[in-house]
């Protein structure tokens, strides 16, 4: 009782993250499921981890400087993990987010002390009105800046490699088969699936993808099939082009989601779990219900789902009834 227990500032408070059993909503699956719960992070989602992984690098290598600023696209998530760094480090944060993302994470945003530009997200990736090209002018006129570019920076990956698969592997004692994780930049099932297949070539890496995504037919074909492009309402899952932060390769197989069956998952997996999860958690676990559809596991299966983030930040979307009606998912 002699000495204070404090932490320096809540960074020190990001990563390992619990694994949570699901027992209670897959008993009619064979083998056991864990979620991996990122919203204990700090920011509430797993882009804490590379928003952390990134700054450090910039810092350490000289390309951010004190008082610089820090410049991203984002659907939210990635942007409230560099806002809150930022607010810690003393940098102005600035962030183009698509008008598609949900007010909650908006105002969020611009709570965290971000200046927010919000971009349409009805036009192609290349248009200089997208959130990606805003963000890249925004960078280019700011001096003293660094652009985060997560879609095509492969470091992204590796803030997984080190701090999740690592954890997953540990939490599981290596005992993990089955990963399920949602890919939009790609880094976070890469650096997952990088880690675990190096400890063991025989874990499974599945992959999650939303319906209007062209990530999964460029997993099967290595081609970008802009027929599969339509747009969608799960913010952070696939996504309208290819992103190089996605390692295809350590990808066993993906699977498709629509907007109406993650919605209603999630739903289910907060009220009968208490695991206040978000919109693309519930992308995950009905994606593992596809998965075990198709025959994937067995009785020693042992599946770790990622969550990726938090229930709070869809409270005008898929936690308001109102909303959901109106989209005919209810
Ligand atoms: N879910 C949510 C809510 C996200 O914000 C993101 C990040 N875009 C993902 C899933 C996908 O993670 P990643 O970008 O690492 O593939």
């Amino acid at each position: 009782m002699d000495k204070m227990q404090y932490y320096n500032n809540v960074l020190e408070l990001m990563g390992n993250t619990p694994l949570v059993s699901l027992e209670k909503i897959t008993k009619d699956l064979k083998g056991r499921y864990f979620a991996k719960v990122e919203a204990f992070n700090p920011g509430h989602s797993a882009k804490d981890r590379i928003a952390l992984y990134l700054i450090d690098e910039a810092e350490r290598t000289g390309k951010l400087k004190p008082g610089g600023t820090i410049v991203e696209n984002t659907s939210g998530n990635t942007g409230f993990s560099l806002a809150m760094i930022s607010a810690i480090r003393g940098y102005r944060c600035i962030l183009a987010i698509s008008d598609k993302s949900s007010q909650d994470k908006i105002d969020m945003l611009r709570a965290m002390g971000a200046e927010v530009h919000v971009c349409p997200a009805s036009v192609p990736a290349d248009d200089p009105r997208s959130y990606y090209k805003t963000a890249e002018r925004l960078h280019n006129e700011t001096p003293n800046s660094i652009y985060i570019n997560q879609y095509f920076n492969e470091k992204n990956i590796d803030a997984h490699y080190y701090s999740t698969g690592r954890e997953i592997w540990e939490q599981t004692a290596g005992k993990v088969t089955h990963v399920v994780v949602c890919s939009g930049t790609g880094g976070t099932i890469s650096g997952i699936g990088r880690y675990l297949k190096e400890k063991n070539p025989n874990i499974k890496v599945l992959g999650v993808d939303a319906e209007g995504s062209a990530i999964k037919k460029y997993h099967e074909t290595r081609e970008f099939d802009p027929n599969e492009l339509h747009s969608y309402q799960v913010e952070g899952l696939g996504k309208n082009l290819i992103p190089t932060a996605t390692d295809f390769d350590i990808i066993d197989e993906f699977v498709k989601v629509n907007d109406k069956e993650s919605a209603l998952a999630a739903r289910k997996i907060t009220t009968e779990t208490g695991i206040f999860c978000g919109y693309t958690s519930g992308s995950a676990f009905v994606a593992t219900e596809k998965y075990a559809q198709k025959g994937t596991f067995d009785e020693n299966s042992i599946v770790v789902i990622l969550f990726p983030d938090h229930g709070s930040r869809y409270m005008s979307k898929i936690y308001n009834d109102e909303w959901m009606k109106k989209q005919g998912f209810l």
